[in-house]
């Protein structure tokens, strides 16, 4: 401990002179990034947890990207949605002698002795996007608000039907991210917390009776587990009726759904395809929005995710705070992990092209 202290003070310092020089008008470190402070140069290891969804590719190329820009290497693993996987790959990146580690987890729980081998090498643990539960051994956790993009999904649905003009009762089905991920309670709290209250006056009616978190949640959030889910669904609780709506929490689970429900027959006039929210605003997904089929996804800017998260890494092994706004909410079991929440928007036909196409995320041809 004494030599990281020792080692950031002396970092500290030397980012001050820098400072004070560049105030000066002079450049100390000549421009090179290299030599601007002793971490600089060093290598940040990131974690991803698969290449299965884009969204991941991106977060990890975007984190790759923010570092190089900030003087580092960078080693970036993906997990491929197997913890064991993902334990061996930190313990190597920290045998490799990273100076930092960015990790967005496969399995919440699973990461306990790896983070404790991190922290006795005095590597500093950004968690990405997914809180890591049960470890002190977590500096900082950079996120979205993940309670909003539950109230994104469910407030869309309850425009879409009118249930606010009192239009009802609708028929709906919920489906939960996966279970060891801790960001699955937010998404499903926050979109509960909108729909309980239609469900409850029966304005909403879940015909399925799966309503509890533990009977909806969809392992490593897989489309085909999904699709699976809901055809069971479709055979045993709607011979005769239709489904309304499906509150998905993730494109990759909307497409099983929406699968599910083609197969079943909807998609026609007589049998219109329910609601269907969304989150990533991954390609195939925004594309089947523009194409009418599913309704609404989650936009989460990975660019700003990734700058943050990157420059939470820098910060801590420059000896500076980093920037949270949040240090009430991501307790993590063992401490409050402080965090800092990016704002995820509600995106559907309407909004898309201002949104992503003009917000550089996608170009109109990537849509075509
Ligand atoms: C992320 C979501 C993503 C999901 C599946 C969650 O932890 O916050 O953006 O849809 O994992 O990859």
């Amino acid at each position: 401990m004494l030599n990281r202290r020792a080692a950031l003070a002396t970092m500290a310092t030397t980012a001050s002179l820098a400072l004070a020089l560049t105030a000066c008008g002079q450049n100390s470190s000549g421009g090179s990034k290299e030599d601007k402070g002793s971490a600089k140069g060093g290598t940040i290891g990131i974690a991803m947890p698969t290449k299965s969804s884009e969204r991941w590719i991106a977060d990890g190329n975007n984190v790759v990207k923010n570092l190089k820009a900030k003087g580092y290497k960078t080693k970036l693993v993906f997990g491929e949605d197997d913890p064991d996987t993902q334990v061996s790959q930190i313990e190597n990146l920290i045998t490799q002698g990273v100076k930092g580690l960015i990790v967005a987890a496969i399995d919440n729980k699973s990461l306990n002795n790896v983070l404790q081998e991190a922290a006795d090498a005095h590597i500093p643990v950004i968690a990405y996007d997914r809180l890591i539960l049960g470890s002190k051994n977590v500096d900082y956790y950079a996120s979205f608000d993940n309670t909003k993009v539950g109230e994104l999904q469910a407030s869309y649905i309850v425009d879409k039907l009118g249930l606010k003009n009192g239009k009802g009762p609708f028929n709906i089905e919920l489906f939960a991210g996966s279970n060891d991920d801790n960001n699955t309670k937010y998404f499903f709290g926050g979109a509960m917390s909108v729909l309980k209250p239609y469900i409850d006056s029966k304005k909403l009616v879940v015909r399925s009776g799966q309503t509890a978190l533990n009977q909806v949640t969809t392992l490593r959030w897989d489309g085909a587990t999904a699709q699976k889910r809901m055809d069971d669904i479709l055979t045993s609780s709607y011979k005769s009726q239709r489904v309304d709506a499906v509150l998905s929490p993730y494109d990759g689970i909307s497409i099983g759904v929406l699968s599910s429900l083609k197969s079943d027959g909807y998609g026609s006039k007589s049998k219109p395809l329910p609601v269907i929210t969304g989150q990533d605003a991954e390609l195939a997904s925004v594309k089947s929005i523009i194409a009418g089929e599913q309704t609404q996804t989650v936009y989460k800017d990975t660019r700003k995710l990734a700058e943050v998260a990157s420059t939470m890494v820098d910060d801590v092994l420059n000896g500076k705070k980093p920037q949270v706004n949040d240090t009430k909410t991501y307790d993590n079991g063992s401490k409050v992990v402080p965090a800092y929440l990016l704002q995820p928007v509600s995106v559907d036909k309407s909004n898309y092209e201002d949104v992503l196409v003009k917000g550089g995320y996608y170009t109109d041809s990537q849509l075509k």
